[in-house]
């Protein structure tokens, strides 16, 4: 094929594989480049819950769901934040979206679709999450792919990074250029670029230029932010980065210490606390068994550093079921022993010390903690509290308010062409999923939105939304 395309999506990922699929059923000569060495992007670390609304998974099931209850309970869920336009978009046509995948092959337990509890739930049961978390989207959608890879108008690159864009004299959007898996520059021209390639949830500049403060997240290697900073240079609109809103309670992962993820069960629907949690001034600041999710987030980040510690003692970690969800013995201590995250002291001073807590404040809180529980009269209203903290040696471990998303991003119109700052289309270019920002889902999580809006965008943008001229070029083909 010569290097002019109807269409090049960049990321063979969430939004951009679904993309690719349904414009080449539409016809199109579809280019996919990717900078990974395989597809799926953030589909194969994603714990893979989508929320769907009158689906047929949802009928066969007797679940009467509608996106118009969806919207409200978003609406209602995020405060009524968010961009009411891409919600609808999402919501109306999430349904077959999830119709769709199951079509090609994608597979749920048997009890799905639920309500679900790591966010705040819906009121009606429309999220299903595969067994094998992304994996499995991004299982489905490589066969489905590789199906239309063999027809011949389509086709991958791999290991190939998109540097640029090339825009013509009128101001439209032409191509790319991308440094190819040999480190050469090449110039590839197509009648409509689409920008899929992720959010900047793994770029330090940006997370302190968006959010003023040091990224803290557990997220896909790849996602640079690049199409949103290209996109940025010529131009486009940003937005919605104020929307930001951190997932309660993770921790440094002492294997790779830039990834924070949640190691702990600290989310009372997953185990009823036995700790106490303490801020960055040595005192409790929530009912460790507060159930909102959103609360919770909200209130870890109303803390200095946007952190915590869990504090507890050996009476605690001896009778109290498994604190850690999937770390074996020998890496909970490795941790205690390499990592000052993970502090560990005979007394409750030399913890204070080791966590640079204020010793007198520590001292008090877990004073007040233990004497409340004898009198069964908690100071935050705690029902469970099993056992007092008085047994050294005292341990603590630093949580965090973490991100697995970004939530800044380029605005589009309603049919994901890329606005200026003017809010005119610049010619010829379309963004989907976490490049537009998860803000404009509000500032809250809606559960399975992400994964389910990115997998929407990605199939209207093949179905519908993009447009392309055949030139002489591709025709010749
Ligand atoms: C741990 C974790 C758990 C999550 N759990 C959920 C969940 O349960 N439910 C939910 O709704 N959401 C969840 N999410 C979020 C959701 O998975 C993502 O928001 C979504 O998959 C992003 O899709 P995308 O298409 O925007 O990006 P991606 O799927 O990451 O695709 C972007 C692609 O672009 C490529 N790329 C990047 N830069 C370039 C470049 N310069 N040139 C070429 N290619 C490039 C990347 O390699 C990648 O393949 C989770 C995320 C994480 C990290």
């Amino acid at each position: 094929m010569s290097n002019h395309w109807d269409i090049v999506i960049v990321g063979a990922g969430t939004t951009g594989i679904p993309a690719a699929i349904k414009a080449s059923e539409r016809g199109a000569k579809v280019l996919v480049v990717d900078v990974a060495d395989k597809v799926g992007g953030t589909l194969h670390l994603s714990s893979g819950s989508m929320s769907a609304a009158g689906s047929a998974l949802q009928k066969k099931k007797g679940i009467e769901d509608t996106p118009e209850k969806h919207f409200q309970d978003c609406i209602q869920i995020n405060h009524g934040t968010g961009d009411y336009d891409k919600l609808r978009l999402w919501q109306e046509n999430s349904a077959d979206t999830l119709d769709w995948i199951m079509s090609i092959g994608l597979e749920y337990p048997d009890d799905n679709p639920v309500i679900g509890q790591g966010h705040e739930p819906y009121s009606t049961a429309r999220i299903t999450t595969p067994a094998t978390a992304g994996k499995a989207y991004a299982a489905v959608l490589e066969t489905a792919f590789n199906e239309v890879l063999e027809s011949g108008n389509v086709e991958l690159r791999l290991n190939t990074r998109m540097t640029d864009l090339i825009v013509g004299a009128d101001g439209a959007v032409e191509g790319i250029v991308v440094q190819t898996e040999n480190n050469d520059r090449e110039e590839i021209r197509a009648s409509s670029t689409l920008l899929a390639c992720g959010g900047y949830s793994n770029n330090d500049e940006l997370w302190e230029e968006f959010h003023n403060r040091p990224k803290r997240v557990y997220t896909y290697e790849h996602s640079k932010g690049d199409g949103i900073q290209l996109a940025r240079k010529l131009g486009a609109q940003l937005q919605l980065a104020d929307n930001l809103i951190m997932t309660f309670g993770g921790t440094v992962d002492v294997d790779k210490p830039d990834d924070h993820w949640i190691h702990t069960a600290t989310f009372p629907a997953m185990r009823a606390p036995w700790e106490i949690l303490v801020n960055n001034e040595g005192r409790r600041f929530i009912n460790e068994e507060e159930e909102s999710q959103d609360f919770r987030e909200r209130t870890i980040m109303n803390q200095t550093d946007w952190s915590c510690w869990l504090v507890y003692d050996q009476g605690i970690l001896d009778q109290a079921p498994q604190l850690f969800i999937s770390w074996d013995a020998e890496k909970i201590e490795r941790a205690f022993e390499s990592h000052p995250d993970y502090s560990r002291a005979d007394t409750i001073e030399d913890l204070a010390d080791k966590c640079s807590l204020p010793a007198d404040n520590l001292k008090a809180t877990i004073d007040q903690f233990n004497k409340g529980r004898v009198v069964s009269s908690d100071q935050w209203g705690r029902k469970h509290t099993p056992a007092p903290i008085e047994k050294g040696p005292f341990y603590a471990i630093k949580h965090y308010a973490i991100s697995v998303v970004s939530f800044g991003g380029i605005a589009c119109d309603n049919e994901l062409r890329v606005l200026d700052a003017n809010g005119k289309s610049i010619p010829k270019l379309y963004a989907g999923g976490e490049m537009l920002g998860l803000g404009i889902w509000g500032n809250a999580y809606l559960g399975g939105s992400s994964v389910g809006g990115c997998m929407t965008m990605g199939r209207l943008l093949g179905e519908r939304f993009l447009n392309w001229e055949t030139t002489a070029a591709t025709a010749a083909e």
